[in-house]
């Protein structure tokens, strides 16, 4: 009887294959500029159009293939860099698996022309769907030119999946920046749709970090240094005063190759502990040099996680290294300690008087004046736009007392009058009133991230111009990936009550804002949005207002930890229950919940 089991044919192998390697236009710009540089070369030019959809370009001035290796690079397996299976141990180049090229031919129309020297001559061979074409003696500088041409052409699925141009654009710049950053004396430079995105000039180290992630860095960056037989560790990392509260400035590379590795983040992350915010992130470009036995780079297809045989030492190094350069740099007394975050445990000393702790709590109910300690008002928050009306909302009465959840149909009274509430802050992020049913318990950053929220789509909606024009418009310099996000984003973002406008290469310019958003924290801010938009990107099923709403609403809001007095408790509560949805905040968390009188009755039954 006849077997069931057929052999794919090679393109078929190469397709399934080309899965695991290209994923997306960026991985073919990673793969053919790792193959630039395993060339030598010393100049690389990228060329994209509609983000790497339509075409991928990367040419380089490297060593070339001679007319065999420029028909058999094509095929699976064909690499020059190893030959045996023990060579996987020692590689020093970027590739090694001879998968990236058979992968990409598998999936797109492919051009390449290169010229070896001293060959006068070159070679021009045009592959479709992993098919030689046609193969000529062309005339081409020294080097290797490949084209890329409507990448999945064959495989609609895959080209179903591509996102946005935007979102591919930037994927393809920070995959470049991540080579960029470890190989300064390679030139780089990013074509899109004819526009220039970059240019990297070859340059030092810290210099190529300010080319690729902004002059605001230049005053900021700390040396770093340490060398010990298992690893040498290298590179630079950000003054606390410069780290931000979202991602895209954290690298690691090992030996030269850029990889994620959360466990080395936390080492990181815990070196600056004591003297940073725990939202904020430290900036890093750090290097490990090391045996290549003693770690995996087979363990992942696109290569950016690796195996490390020690990686506890490694850890324990990497954290004391960091730590010995932010006190080197004797950063820690310049610091102020922000009370926000800090945990309060009393570190008692020798002949300190014990005291009852201390409460944040309106200053009318407190008996205990002189230790209420609160910061300076932020109310300007949302002063405005108070809803002088708020107890109407609530009145009526709940005779069954069997309120669960605060919901507006309810109409529990609060008890307290007007002006007069009385609120209470607890550990600085909850926020409790008597109503008739109970204790409500707000959750304060929940509660202003509904009410900037709502704001934000009415805004939206009635085309409202921005609540505040700035006196002074703020610059503000982006990196290049987040420069194409705003790029994207802009006009949604101004019908929210921004004014905003690019200003020259990767700098933007902010004109006005909504009343939301307070002055001196425009640039967090921004940033923040664009972090918060690129997390909610992949999500269809919401609309770009909405996302960006939420964006805002999560960058802008109070945050735990502040104190609040009992002026902006009443105004924060008001504003709330003026929306249309108080329940719940925009990703649908519980805002409020009562703590009913018999719960608390039954608490304290003896
Ligand atoms: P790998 O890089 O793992 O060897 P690839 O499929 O990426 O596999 O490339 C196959 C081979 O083609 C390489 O080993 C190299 O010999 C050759 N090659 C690819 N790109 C270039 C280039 N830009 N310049 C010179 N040779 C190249
Ligand atoms: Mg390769």
């Amino acid at each position: 009887m006849a077997g069931i089991i057929n052999i794919l044919p090679d393109n078929v192998a190469n397709q399934i294959a080309a899965g695991e390697v290209i994923q997306r236009p960026s991985s073919v710009v990673k793969e053919l500029i790792e193959n630039s540089i395993d060339a030598e070369a010393d100049s690389i030019t990228v060329v994209v159009k509609d983000a790497g959809k339509t075409l991928i370009q990367v040419i380089d001035n490297g060593k070339g293939m001679s007319e065999t290796d420029a028909r058999i690079c094509w095929e699976r397996h064909a690499t020059s860099k190893i030959k045996s299976a023990n060579d996987l141990f020692a590689i020093q180049t970027m590739g090694f698996r001879g998968e990236a090229l058979a992968s990409i031919a598998a999936i797109s129309e492919v051009q390449l022309k290169t010229r070896q020297d001293p060959e006068e001559v070159g070679t021009q061979i045009r592959i479709s769907g992993s098919k030689i074409v046609s193969n000529d003696p062309a005339a081409c500088p020294k080097g290797t030119n490949i084209s890329v041409k409507n990448l999945f052409f064959n495989v609609p699925a895959r080209r179903k999946f591509l996102k946005t141009n935007s979102t591919e654009l930037r994927h393809i710049i920070n995959e470049i920046h991540h080579i960029a950053l470890s190989h300064p004396s390679i030139e780089f430079s990013l074509l899109h749709n004819n526009s220039q995105i970059f240019n990297l000039p070859k340059t030092s180290l810290r210099q190529r970090i300010i080319n690729v992630m902004g002059k605001n860095l230049n005053q900021s960056l700390i040396n770093l240094r340490s060398e010990t037989s298992l690893v040498n560790i290298s590179g630079f990392i950000g003054k606390p005063e410069y780290a931000k509260k979202t991602y895209g400035e954290q690298f690691f590379f090992v030996n030269g190759r850029y990889i994620r590795h959360p466990y080395f983040h936390k080492a990181v992350l815990q070196a600056y502990e004591q003297i940073l915010h725990p939202d904020a992130i430290p900036a890093y470009i750090i290097f490990f040099e090391m045996d290549t036995n003693k770690i995996d780079i087979n363990i992942h297809p696109t290569k950016t996680e690796i195996k490390f045989e020690d990686e506890k030492a490694i850890w324990q190094i990497l954290n004391a290294v960091v730590r010995e350069s932010i006190g080197k740099h004797n950063l820690s007394p310049s610091l102020s300690f922000d009370k926000e975050g800090i945990i309060d445990i009393p570190v008692l000393r020798k002949n300190t008087e014990i005291s009852a702790p201390k409460i944040n709590i309106n200053q009318d109910y407190n008996p205990f004046k002189e230790e209420i300690h609160s910061e300076k008002s932020h109310a300007g928050y949302y002063r405005e736009e108070r809803n002088q009306n708020w107890e109407a909302l609530f009145q009526g009465n709940n005779k069954n007392g069997k309120t669960e959840k605060f919901l507006p149909e309810d109409k529990t009274t609060i008890e307290a009058k007007q002006g007069s509430g009385r609120f209470m802050q607890l550990k600085n992020r909850y926020i409790l009133t008597p109503v008739r049913s109970g204790l409500m318990v707000i959750d304060q950053k929940r509660a202003h991230e509904r009410i900037i929220y709502e704001k934000a789509l009415k805004s939206q909606s009635e085309n409202k111009i921005p609540s505040q024009k700035l006196l002074f418009p703020e610059m503000i310099e982006l990196n290049a990936p987040d420069f194409v996000t705003f790029v994207e984003i802009k006009q949604a973002i101004n019908k929210l009550g921004f004014e905003t406008e690019e200003f020259g290469k990767n700098s933007i310019i902010v004109n006005g804002t909504p009343e939301t958003v307070k002055n001196s924290d425009i640039k967090t801010i921004i940033d923040e949005i664009l972090e918060e938009y690129k997390s909610l990107e992949s999500d269809t099923s919401l609309k770009m207002v909405d996302k960006l709403a939420r964006s805002l609403a999560r960058a802008s809001a109070i945050p735990y930890g502040k104190v609040l007095e009992n002026e902006e408790m009443q105004i924060l509560v008001d504003q709330l229950f003026a929306c249309a949805n108080p329940n719940y905040s925009p990703v649908g968390k519980p805002v409020i919940n009562i703590i009913r009188t018999e719960e608390i009755e039954k608490i304290l039954k003896s």
